[in-house]
């Protein structure tokens, strides 16, 4: 069933396309469980697809119909979400690998189907992606997220969406039942460009907070104060905010936002500004600090314990 592009102006209502509309999750992870978990509870029919069986599981007793295959979920549902970790998952799973014959959603994703895909990703690998489904009337949208975990799970999560009016407006009610913010800023590939810009800020803002944080305690001035007065002043961000209150000060880091998934978003930053033959001093200084801790730091720990290559004292899980 598709939605109505006009269900808000005629008496079909968004309650009639939720009912009659059938969503299905790839990448049941962190963010893609979260994500199905919340569509559920908003009464959509859910499937869910993910090569982990845990996950799988997880997302079960959550209130979605697990698939062992792409053929199954495909066979059911009207808009894909897609929640992998990175581009080249994207592009695999939608187009394949040259050589290689696995199901696809390009083979097995009927005309009509919208593919929302949250994953952090490349503007290439969307517009590529997006102009191969195009030609068997798939539509493709790139909408890559913020709020972690707990923003999937709770559907407040801020979405930067790439797409034209017309899909835009038949994705909304999915969309709007996800996530509590969206900001459409372009066209096909523009989510990933904004997305991109704002995890070289995060990245570049729990390193710099560490610094100032570190350097007042040295100068007497508690974490915990120094904080309040940096979130009431000029020099507050996204770190001051929610990383170093959340999972740095209480030594928790448990964002569930991994190193690698991080280090990731930082090299995309990386590239992008390379491909556009850009110098950018300050986020090319970043870039190294974040490719350098992999010395001491694993890909499987949480990003915000960058800090730690700053401060090991202060910010060190003190074992
Ligand atoms: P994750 O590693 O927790 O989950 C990814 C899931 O994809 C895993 O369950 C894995 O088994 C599954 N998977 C991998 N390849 C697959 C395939 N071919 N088919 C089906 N399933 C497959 O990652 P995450 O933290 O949920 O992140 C997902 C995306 O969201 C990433 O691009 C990440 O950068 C982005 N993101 C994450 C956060 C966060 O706080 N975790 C916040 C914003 C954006």
């Amino acid at each position: 069933m598709l939605f109505n592009t006009a269900s808000h102006s005629t008496d079909h209502t968004a309650q009639e396309d939720i009912m009659t509309t059938t969503v299905g999750v790839i990448g049941l992870g962190n963010m893609g469980g979260g994500m199905a978990a919340t569509l559920a509870r908003h009464a959509f029919p859910v499937f869910g697809f993910d090569l982990s069986e845990a996950a799988r599981e997880k997302a079960a007793a959550a209130g979605v119909t697990p698939a062992t295959s792409l053929a199954e979920l495909f066979d059911h549902v009207d808009v894909v979400i897609i929640s992998l970790p990175k581009a080249e998952h994207v592009e695999t799973l939608c187009l394949g690998k040259a050589g290689t014959e696995a199901d696809t959603l390009m083979t097995l994703g009927a005309p009509g189907l919208i593919v929302i895909d949250t994953t952090t990703s490349t503007p290439e690998t969307s517009r590529k992606v997006a102009a191969a489904l195009a030609t068997r009337g798939i539509d493709f949208i790139d909408a890559p997220v913020s709020g972690g975990p707990k923003g999937a799970a709770t559907g407040s999560m801020s979405m930067v969406i790439g797409a034209e009016d017309d899909v835009l407006a038949r994705a909304m009610p999915v969309l709007e039942a996800m996530s509590g913010t969206r900001v459409h800023v372009g066209s096909c590939g523009a989510g990933n460009v904004a997305k991109i810009a704002n995890n070289m800020l995060a990245a570049c803002h729990l390193i710099s907070t560490a610094e100032a944080v570190s350097m007042a305690a040295r100068a007497g001035v508690s974490p915990e104060k120094l904080l309040e007065g940096l979130n009431a002043g000029s020099g507050r961000s996204g770190a001051t905010q929610v990383m170093f209150p959340s999972w740095v000060i209480n030594k928790a880091y448990d964002s569930g936002f991994s190193m690698g998934l991080m280090r990731k978003d930082v090299g995309l930053a990386s590239d992008l500004t390379a491909r556009l033959g850009m110098e950018l001093p300050l986020s090319a200084t970043v870039a190294q600090l974040w490719d350098d801790s992999s010395a001491t730091l694993d890909d499987s720990e949480d990003f915000c314990a960058i800090v730690q290559r700053t401060d090991p004292t202060l910010y060190g899980h003190g074992e």
